[in-house]
């Protein structure tokens, strides 16, 4: 089965079942102070829990872009490394605004997983809340109930807060949660250790896959709980997981979701993908971060020096030095991966289609001036390295030096004196950029963040602003 009909399968099953069918909001949020990016699929819905405004339907399902990079929720440091973390993932969603409830929620993840994906039953295992005794509240006895009619005693697990209970915040709605975990090991594997020790223990194969969030509680001011009149369901399942699952893969990276990005960086690179770990941790950093800086730039946020275009500045960053380094490719690629993504994707978010001249224009030049960074900061490096032998730490200003004045980021500084069995005076550092932080903020009150430099170097001459959609100005040079 495809990608494309997994998820077209998840929202028709729903539609079925009267949900009113919704876009993916934009993966960038502008008018929310409190996030910067989409995270999960209720963000969008945060006003219906909280009762501000009425949605058009009391039921809804999507798919929505969500990027975890910063805040709350930043899976960045596991990108790459591992096969099921992505910097931009879609969460496919269903929810019930004072609607459904338990029953309906449980019973249709079930009947989805089962029947129509064919997720054989032995594989799944679910969570259930164990209570808290500092909030008061009990074991979710009534999801539990639910849950025995469809599967094993064996197969049914109790979570702490932490994994079982979910809150938007502080305060507001909130409630336990059942999380559904698919086992995709071998036999032999599965007969060696249990699938259920293994949930919740970051196996790549013994995956969450669904999240069913019910909410039946708010959280008040003063930490207190108190039971909501209109009980409501908000899901989120990860499409490329389950992509894994339903195509027999082990990783998500195998799927039809990346393959053709990473078949047409194995073409440009000359590497193989699947020889070596580093080598395949580079693919998979290229190609995922592909996908979350190719979206929030169609969806209006570009790379700058500040707040959420910064974040995306560094993402794009991270994946280029990533090819420098370990796929030796030193002139700009990125943006040549591009019309893959949009083949692939370009159908269900036309904004990708839409927005691809801004979209390739910005990595490439973004590509290629960062790349003359990176061979300037290396030979500073490199020299100061040979220059100081007897150092086994490179010390936090130089590594601020090098950052601050030459944009190389800190994160590269770090690959290479590991590669050289060195390490940074990360404290130095942090104490050097929080120096920073503080003569700014004394020296400016001007804030950069509504506009972004293109290209920012030197040899360029300014030839005037141009203004995106709504409120991104941006600096046009010309190369001189
Ligand atoms: P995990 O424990 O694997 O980090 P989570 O509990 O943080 O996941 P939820 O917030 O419950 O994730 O999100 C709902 C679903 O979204 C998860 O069950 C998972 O399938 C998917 N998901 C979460 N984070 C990611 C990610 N970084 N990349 C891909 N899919 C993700
Ligand atoms: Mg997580
Ligand atoms: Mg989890
Ligand atoms: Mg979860």
């Amino acid at each position: 089965m495809t990608s494309k009909q997994i998820r077209k399968q998840f929202l028709d099953f729903f539609e079925s079942k009267q949900h009113e069918i919704v876009a993916s909001a934009p993966i960038v949020l502008k008018d929310d102070p409190t996030l910067m990016f989409n995270n999960s699929g209720m963000a969008q819905f945060k006003d219906f829990f909280l009762g501000y405004k009425k949605p058009s339907s009391l039921r809804i399902a999507d798919t929505q872009k969500c990027l975890r990079v910063s805040g709350k929720h930043n899976d960045l440091d596991d990108v790459g490394k591992d096969t099921y973390h992505h910097t931009m993932f879609e969460m496919l969603g269903n929810w019930s605004f004072g609607d459904y409830f338990k029953k309906e929620a449980i019973e249709w993840a079930w009947e989805l997983l089962t029947e129509v994906y064919k997720i054989p039953k032995e594989n799944l295992y679910v969570t259930v809340f164990e209570g808290d005794k500092k909030d008061g509240t009990a074991q979710d006895d009534e999801a539990l109930n639910l849950w025995k009619k469809y599967v094993a005693d064996e197969r049914i697990l109790f979570g702490n807060k932490k994994d079982n209970f979910w809150e938007m915040g502080e305060t507001g709605p909130c409630g336990p949660c059942s999380e559904i975990h698919v086992d995709i090991r071998s036999i032999e594997e599965k007969n060696l250790v249990p699938g259920r020790d293994l949930v919740n223990q970051d196996h790549p194969q013994v995956i969450e896959v669904w999240n069913l969030v019910f909410m039946q509680f708010l959280r008040k001011a003063d930490g207190s709980l108190e039971i909501l009149p209109a009980k409501s369901i908000d899901t989120g399942m990860g499409f490329e997981r389950l992509a894994m699952v339903l195509q027999g893969k082990t990783s998500n990276y195998d799927t039809d979701v990346f393959q053709p990005l990473i078949q047409e960086l194995e073409k440009i690179s000359s590497k193989k993908y699947g020889s070596d770990f580093t080598t395949d941790v580079a693919f998979r950093v290229v190609v995922d971060h592909l996908r979350a800086v190719s979206f929030a730039i169609a969806d209006g946020q570009l790379p700058s020096n500040s707040g959420a275009g910064y974040v995306i500045r560094r993402i794009l960053r991270r994946a280029i030095s990533y090819g420098y380094r370990f796929l030796d490719l030193n002139e700009p690629f990125i943006f040549k991966l591009i019309p893959i993504l949009q083949n692939q994707m370009g159908e269900f978010f036309p904004e990708l289609e839409k927005q691809s001249n801004l979209v390739t224009e910005v990595i490439k030049e973004e590509e290629a001036s960062f790349l003359r960074t990176i061979e300037q900061g290396l030979v500073r490096l490199d020299n100061f390295i040979q220059n100081n032998s007897e150092l086994k730490q490179i010390p936090g200003d130089v590594v601020f030096e090098l950052y601050d004045t030459f944009g190389f980021p800190a994160d590269l500084s770090r690959i290479i004196a590991e590669e050289k069995n060195l390490s940074i005076d990360e404290s130095g550092f942090e104490s050097e950029m929080e120096k920073q932080k503080q003569r700014s903020k004394s020296a400016t009150s001007f804030s950069a963040s509504d506009w972004t430099v293109l290209f920012d170097d030197a040899t360029e001459e300014f030839i005037g602003y141009d203004y995106l959609e709504t409120d991104v100005k941006i600096t046009r040079y010309r190369k001189v």
